[in-house]
């Protein structure tokens, strides 16, 4: 343990780490990615497209969009905003066809910008092609300064159009190769859905990064981040796209080719934490189950004495259940979440300086007055938010606050599609325990360990647990932020 100090708060630096950077996420919590959805052979695709994207609201709400076609005509339409502002009005009846894909943004890889908006649809020597992608390319700087010292020209600053540009300059003539060598070049993670012609390609990367199912409903075939979208469209759960597979569907049913050679699977552990929905089945496993596994692990870990236990709503409710089962403390809903708090084109900056983590939570007296109260929160990012919540639950007449976290510190950057602020703004890259403890000022505060995390997943070595380890199994030998499309670069050298 370092030697115990006083506890700041940790400074906000746009600058990257020396071990490379994510650009700085506006809050205090780890942002999700984005989601995606595709169905093929269903009368009204993108209604039912829009349903989907709708239960994956939570996976990105800067942006959304629909592309829809017959097989022959593309129809698209995209905004900024949530899946029910882009879609207000009657959007949805110029997306005539039976096949659709749709995407939900947060940006983890070029800024907050209707032109980066997915799908990304382009004319090509085949057609048109169309795509939505879940994940973060740690190459696409490289593979962009490459194909721009060509003369390509690129109309956003995303990741994913640089596997468009690649599917595009393919020597193959079918899709169902072009894919397969374009993504070749691709390192990171994608789970994408693709349109090409009269057909939907969903893909995984080789390391299964993120999630990617595929669902049945009737005769029509569904690709989705999380099964909560399939349950929303009355789809059956089928499988999970495997890591390195590519499905092709078309009239001919589902193909399924294996495009990459088995490597280590490190299917992201905060998708089960954190990102994902609780009511869905990611990587095989109930969300739910996980999470209250984590609570349970949590209270053998780290147990306290006190009157109830509260979760910081909706993401820690599982594992403060869990808590409260293994320990046998009551649990309390102490903290309110107003729902309703979204993006907001009304100074949304002056809006949070204004009144903080109240306009997203609030206390309930009643419950927490002259409580000894356990606190389960699934993560701390800066710390800034639990601070707040603290002083905010002490006004409230807590007594005692012992704070639990379901996860490990997490002490490192992600690069494979999740928002995280750079390394030195994470609050455990720098400090004990125990100087967070001083910080938040909590009686007690107590994160899972490594190993109890690993024990309360199934398959543990088929996880990424980078952030709270540093080991990044796909390298990436250049600093990488999400705005670095965004700024001129000089043209370098052709690598290939
Ligand atoms: Fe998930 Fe963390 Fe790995 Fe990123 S670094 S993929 S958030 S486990």
């Amino acid at each position: 343990m370092k030697e115990s100090r006083s506890v700041t708060q940790p400074s906000v630096h746009r600058a990257k780490s020396h071990t490379g950077g994510a650009a700085p996420s506006s809050g205090d919590r780890l942002r999700e990615e984005c989601g995606v959805f595709g169905i093929w052979g269903a009368e009204n695709a993108a209604r039912l497209t829009y349903a989907g994207l709708y239960a994956l609201q939570h996976r990105g709400q800067e942006s959304a969009g629909i592309v829809a076609t017959d097989g022959v005509e593309y129809r698209e339409h995209k905004g900024v905003g949530l899946v029910s502002d882009v879609f207000a009005g009657r959007a949805l009846e110029t997306l005539r066809g039976s096949i659709a894909i749709g995407h939900n943004r947060y940006s983890t890889t070029g800024g907050s910008h209707l032109q980066n908006a997915q799908p990304l649809v382009v004319n090509y020597r085949e057609g048109k092609i169309a795509i939505g992608h879940n994940g973060n390319l740690v190459n696409a700087l490289a593979l962009r300064d490459e194909m721009e010292g060509k003369g390509s020209i690129f109309q956003t600053t995303s990741d994913t159009e640089v596997i468009l540009h690649l599917i595009a300059r393919s020597s193959a003539t079918e899709i169902e190769r072009m894919v397969p060598e374009a993504l070749a070049r691709c390192q990171g993670a994608y789970s994408l859905v693709i349109l090409a012609g009269d057909k939907l390609i969903g893909v995984r990367d080789p390391r299964g990064f993120r999630p990617l199912c595929l669902g049945r409903r009737g005769d029509a075939h569904v690709l989705a981040s999380e099964t909560c979208a399939l349950d929303i469209v009355g789809a059956d759960f089928v499988r999970e796209v495997e890591p390195g597979e590519m499905v092709v569907i078309d009239g001919q049913g589902v193909r399924s080719h294996r495009i990459f050679r088995a490597e280590a699977q490190r299917a992201c552990v905060f998708e089960l934490i954190y990102f994902s929905r609780p009511d869905s089945v990611v990587f095989g496993l109930s969300v739910d189950s996980i999470r209250r596994r984590l609570g349970r692990r949590l209270a053998e870990e780290h147990p306290a004495e006190a009157d109830i236990v509260i979760s910081v709503p909706d993401s820690s409710n599982s594992a403060a259940l869990g808590f409260s089962e293994q320990s046998g403390i009551p649990f309390e809903l102490g903290l309110i979440r107003n729902h309703y708090v979204g993006r907001t084109f009304i100074a949304p900056h002056q809006i949070t300086r204004d009144f903080g983590v109240n306009l997203k939570f609030n206390a309930v007296r009643r419950i927490l007055d002259g409580k000894r109260v356990v606190v389960v929160d699934d993560s701390i990012v800066r710390g800034t938010t639990s601070r707040s919540l603290v002083a905010m639950l002490r006004a409230a007449g807590a007594r005692e606050i012992h704070f639990r976290v379901s996860s490990p510190p997490i002490g490192w950057s992600c690069y494979y599609g999740i928002d995280t602020p750079n390394r030195r703004e994470l609050i455990a890259s720098s400090h004990t325990v125990e100087q967070i403890r001083k910080y938040l000022h909590v009686d007690s505060l107590g994160y899972l360990s490594m190993e109890g995390l690993r024990a309360c997943v199934d398959r543990p070595d088929d996880h990424c647990y980078a952030c709270f380890d540093g080991d990044y199994s796909v390298r990436f030998g250049e600093e990488m932020d999400k705005l670095a499309l965004e700024r001129p670069r000089a043209r370098t050298a052709e690598t290939s």
